[in-house]
């Protein structure tokens, strides 16, 4: 099997685009990243050695200095040019983002998007965000209180590589335009996407010192990045996840961790037919099922669950798999060997306990060593792997259920509580739904995309999806400390003068009911 590499993506043009991992000697070796739609060696790039991670975050930290010093509106203004670069670049980003991912085209693009969206949101509201506010004071026209927000200094980004764009840049935006400076470890699978969407941002502004990238192994480099950060922002497994937390708990820095899931979906008796399964395809299968917010469980009323299933499956053997760099198809390979067998193993395992295969369940090594077909199981026992444990891949079960009732008790019955989606032709039905769900986004009549995307509000999950969020305020104020600044005028706070003792206690109860009558908080 053998596909064109892109001119985009020349050995010359790849070589350049890792020459900002070459950081003097000491190196520790050499990384191989492949190509998933085939399996054959994209390029090598230069593993970073711990010391090296100790260099970066020098440089960094250095350079982080004169970027907090500049105004928020001269990094705003980046950001916007940013913008422009990432959708001018959008073919070139889309090419990289395929040939380390293996994803399909409109995937990659998914990603280029998203990205333009986050650039463009903190762009525009970045400055009012993070100025200086007014807060109540103690004591009404005496007491006059300011909050500001301080960048931590260095920002520690740990990157999968399932969304090699979206991940990368999404953390580094908030991170940097905040005035932090960035050590950013992505995956060394998909390194290049970073240093390409990284390249792009000097391109329009950003100093180059202040958003530093190593490469290497996860386990070594990982421990390195968070020991160097004031601040992590963690985006992968719940396993490393919790790794990462007691690191950062050990040394009192605060972490985002951004984790896995098992996301489900409700299709209401209710619900458009047409609409859900258009959602379940691109909930279930989109990045080839290799998406945190992916839909892996779907839970339907059974009064049209022989009908929505019947045409999901259907829908699913249409999704056209395929290896090109372009949008003659709907999914792509799987990342790698490991990731195959893990999804062969989630439904072997699964048919072995008597679940029925109605879509997929099979490999397509004849169109690349990765590809798995889009795969529908139903009368998936509760004994299977793939019931309750994460699969992340194009897996996904469909549950009839008799009630809304036994619908969200399902939903909720998980460690994980990342994504949602309700399907339901009422929009007060499905939002009634939703507000029972725990799980940090649900999204009504769409699987992810509505959520993810309004990217002013907040985005995480609970249990063991995560703790923080990223997006809107909260997710740019994360990489912010806040710091209160309250001047005493004329008065002092505490007893003074004749003001002591029970005239002081009987003045401060007056004054304390006086502010709940007036509702002053
Ligand atoms: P992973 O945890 O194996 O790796 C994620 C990153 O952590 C990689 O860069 C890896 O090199 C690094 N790493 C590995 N060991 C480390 C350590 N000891 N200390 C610090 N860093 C270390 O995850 P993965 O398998 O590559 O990614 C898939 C997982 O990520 C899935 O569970 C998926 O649900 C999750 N994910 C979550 C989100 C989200 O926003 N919630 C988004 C994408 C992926």
């Amino acid at each position: 099997m053998t596909v064109a590499l892109p001119a985009s993506l020349d050995p010359a043009r790849l070589a350049h685009l890792a020459l900002p991992l070459h950081r003097g000697s000491g190196g520790s070796g050499e990384i191989e990243v492949r190509m998933p739609f085939t399996g054959a060696v994209l390029t090598r790039l230069p593993e970073t050695s711990v010391e090296q991670v100790g260099e970066a975050a020098r440089i960094a930290r250095a350079a982080q200095k004169s970027w907090a010093a500049s105004a928020v509106a001269s990094r705003a203004a980046v950001l916007q040019r940013w913008h422009d670069a990432v959708l001018g670049a959008a073919d070139d980003l889309c090419d990289v983002v395929q040939a380390e991912s293996g994803k399909s085209r409109r995937d990659a693009f998914e990603e280029v998007a998203d990205v333009a969206n986050t650039l463009r949101y903190y762009g525009l509201v970045a400055e009012r965000m993070l100025e200086p506010k007014r807060r109540h004071g103690v004591l009404p026209l005496l007491t006059r209180t300011v909050e500001l927000r301080h960048p931590h200094g260095l920002v520690g980004v740990i990157s999968p590589w399932n969304y090699p764009l979206t991940l990368a840049a999404g953390d580094a935006i908030a991170a940097l335009v905040a005035g932090n400076a960035v050590l950013h470890k992505p995956d060394s699978r998909t390194a290049l996407t970073t240093l390409m969407v990284r390249e792009l941002a000097l391109g329009a502004g950003l100093p180059a010192g202040v958003w530093q990238v190593v490469v290497g192994d996860g386990a070594v480099v990982g421990p390195a990045v968070v020991g160097l950060s004031d601040h992590v922002v963690f985006t992968g497994s719940t396993a490393t996840g919790r790794i990462v937390a007691e690191q950062a708990g050990r040394r009192l820095i605060g972490a985002d961790l951004e984790l896995g899931g098992k996301n489900p979906m409700i299709v209401c008796a209710d619900a458009s037919l047409a609409r859900a399964v258009e959602g379940a395809v691109r909930g279930a299968f989109s990045s080839a099922g290799q998406l945190c917010l992916s839909i892996e469980r779907i839970y339907v009323h059974r009064s049209v669950a022989g009908e929505f299933t019947a045409r999901f499956a259907a829908a699913a053997r249409k999704v056209k798999l395929g290896a090109a760099f372009g949008y003659r198809y709907d999914m792509g390979s799987l990342v790698g060997p490991a990731q195959l067998a893990k999804v062969q193993a989630h439904v072997d395992d699964a048919v072995a306990r008597g679940a029925s295969v109605l879509a997929g369940g099979a490999p397509r090594t004849g169109l690349g060593p990765y590809f798995f077909e889009p795969t529908v199981l139903t009368g998936v026992p509760s004994t299977a792997t793939c019931f309750a444990t994460e699969t992340f891949g194009p897996v996904v079960s469909v549950y009839p259920v008799d009630t809304d009732e036994e619908a969200i008790a399902a939903a909720n019955a998980s460690e994980f509580g990342l994504n949602a989606a309700v399907y339901s032709r009422s929009v007060r039905h499905a939002r009634a739904i939703a507000e029972r769900l725990e799980a940090g986004t649900v999204n009504i009549n769409e699987p992810y995309a509505a959520a993810w995307g309004s990217v002013d509000a907040p985005m995480g999950g609970v249990k063991a999806s995560g703790i923080g969020r990223r997006h809107g305020r909260d997710g740019l104020l994360a990489h912010t400390w806040a710091q209160t600044i309250a001047a005493q005028r004329l008065w002092p706070v505490g007893e003074h003068g004749p003001l002591r003792g029970r005239v002081y206690q009987r003045l401060m109860t007056a004054g304390l009911k006086t502010l709940k009558g007036l509702r002053r908080p």
